[in-house]
């Protein structure tokens, strides 16, 4: 039989994976969220930079760094705003995403950002956020446990059913 007369025979399948994977030292930050609405960061114990997001060893001097909690409350940095992407969060487009700086750390948390009115005028460098938690049942230890609201929107936001401030 030559070459030319080859056929493949292909059949459709589906793979399921079902796999675990360990956040190892910062399994801290994931499970103090969780369970208790706190955003742990670290502070160095040499040079004394508060990272948030956390870094077990601090990235400019290499020494330890000790867990902290951090406020709740901070500053934009930098932001755009999202109008594709991902199957996991297309239902919420469009969304912001921010650089923040919270307001007891030295650099800045990548995070979401939701807003009643999404406009560049409100989502950009300066503005003040807030974090607002999913409910403890829909917590899963994930970035996805919270965002941030403009500050003047906080109380309309952890008045949603679906929502919790801090306590
Ligand atoms: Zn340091």
């Amino acid at each position: 039989m030559s070459e030319d007369n080859f056929q493949a025979h292909e059949i459709r399948d589906v793979i399921k994976i079902q796999y675990k994977y360990t956040m190892g030292g910062q399994s801290k930050f994931f499970i103090e969220l969780k369970e208790n609405k706190k955003l742990l960061g670290t502070k160095c114990t040499n040079c004394g930079k508060t990272w948030m997001p956390p870094r077990i060893n601090c990235s400019e001097c290499y020494e330890p760094a000790e867990w902290v909690e951090m406020k709740q409350t901070g500053t934009i940095k930098v932001s755009t705003i999202v109008w594709y992407t991902t199957s996991a969060f297309i239902q919420s487009v469009p969304y912001g995403i921010a650089f923040i700086q919270l307001d007891n750390a030295d650099t800045g948390l990548l995070q979401g950002i939701f807003s009643e009115n999404l406009v560049p005028s409100k989502i950009k460098k300066g503005e003040r956020v807030k974090a607002v938690f999913k409910r403890r049942e829909d917590r899963e230890g994930k970035m996805t446990d919270f965002f941030f609201v403009p500050e003047d929107e906080y109380e309309m936001w952890i008045s949603k059913p679906e929502y919790e401030g801090s306590a």
